[in-house]
């Protein structure tokens, strides 16, 4: 018999794992804000507290993420960093080895310095643009592979299809960070990953007012990860799940109509004269275009733009800006522009920062559902 088709995505993110008949006429799926629940005696079972990550509106949303990834299991904690400290916790003990892209988000990178390294785990960082690079850094104690595609803030977009080749022959996880693309725009597992983290802070949520994280893969990595969330006290709050579940419900169409805004505002920027780079992998002219093109399934809201005049003009037009915000943070329904050498990249000199392109003048926009003409002529009136 034919197997009959799986939902798409756009209606997984609306009905994926929901019950119909668990909670009367509502359609809105309640809020149950209790923090634990009847036990019935005798027995550990149905047991229900929030902190075990096993209350309703967790539950839920962590089935229905499961769909969206196409993943066994998913675990939700309180923000993407719990969650990448969770994943990572559960794969690796004192004396292994983490291989990781130099290029990922700095607050991961503090914690695989400052908290990591203290625990005698050999964090050791690679560009992964070198060619064979993981092949030639794996070493026994190598348990996992980290990284994050597309990267911040240059959006360039890595192709993980050769590294879990390796991985799977090496017997250790290949973990990516997939917070800038969201399932829509690319999902790893099916690319060999064999665990995917989210800042769900992000696209995921997309309003910019919950605060979360979510980790995705095989059922008994889940459990592991889930002990970590337990004993760490990462766990989300019953409120912030449910929200969560509102904003998943139009993942799709926001994601979408982030991607295609990106791609006008980034054709627009490469016709002027005064902006001296686009970075964007929907246009031609971005390193990865081929490898975007195969592996995702759109191009993203994320772009950056490099002014020509640099550092000052960059900032005169922070000011001028009428519509778009000024602010960190990024996959909401807002856009928002932010200068990587004042948040993400303030810890390098000014060389440092030119010498893995991201100059002064350098402006990192995460695209939200405004109209395009109307981000361009605020763009327009600010560049004047
Ligand atoms: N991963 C990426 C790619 C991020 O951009 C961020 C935050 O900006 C995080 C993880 C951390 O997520 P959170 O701020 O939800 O803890």
């Amino acid at each position: 018999m034919p197997k009959p088709k799986q939902p798409s995505l756009a209606t997984l993110a609306i009905h994926g794992a929901r019950d119909a008949h668990a909670h009367g006429d509502a359609v809105v799926e309640p809020l149950v804000q209790s923090v634990n629940h009847l036990q019935r005696p005798g027995t550990a079972e149905g047991l229900l507290y929030t902190r075990y990550g096993n209350t309703p509106n967790a539950a839920r949303v962590q089935k229905r993420l499961a769909l969206l990834e196409g993943a066994e299991s998913c675990l939700l904690l309180s923000s993407g960093m719990g969650a990448t400290a969770c994943a990572l916790l559960a794969l690796l003990r004192p004396g292994d080895h983490l291989l990781t892209s130099q290029y990922i988000y700095g607050g991961t990178h503090r914690l695989f310095t400052e908290e990591f390294v203290r625990m005698g785990i050999d964090v050791e960082f690679v560009d992964p643009w070198e060619p064979r690079v993981w092949r030639k850094r794996i070493r026994k104690e190598t348990r996992a592979i980290f990284l994050e595609t597309p990267v911040n803030p240059t959006c360039r977009v890595l192709d993980i299809r050769p590294i879990s080749f390796l991985t799977k022959h090496s017997g250790i996880a290949l973990v990516v960070d997939s917070t800038f693309a969201s399932p829509v725009n690319f999902r790893p597992l099916e690319h060999g990953a064999d665990v995917v983290i989210h800042s769900a802070t992000k696209y995921l949520n997309g309003h910019h007012d919950v605060l979360m994280g979510a980790v995705l893969g095989s059922e008994p990595y889940i459990e592991e990860v889930l002990e970590k969330e337990k004993l760490w006290g990462q766990t989300p709050d019953p409120f912030a799940c449910w929200l969560l579940e509102r904003g998943l419900k139009t993942l799709d169409v926001r994601v979408k109509r982030a991607n295609e805004t990106a791609l006008e505002l980034a054709q627009w920027a490469e016709k002027r004269k005064d902006i001296a780079k686009v970075h964007y992998p929907g246009l031609k002219s971005h390193p990865d275009h081929a490898v975007a093109k195969e592996l995702l399934d759109g191009f993203g809201g994320m772009l950056a733009l490099e002014l020509k005049a640099g550092g000052k003009a960059a900032d005169r037009l922070l000011k001028r800006l009428k519509l778009v915000t000024h602010a960190p943070s990024l996959g909401g329904v807002d856009t928002l522009v932010s200068e990587p050498r004042y948040t993400s990249h303030a810890k390098m000199t000014s060389a440092q920062r030119a010498a893995i392109g991201i100059p002064d003048g350098f402006l990192r926009f995460s695209i939200g559902l405004e109209d395009a003409d109307d981000l361009i002529a605020d763009l327009e009136q600010a560049l004047k």
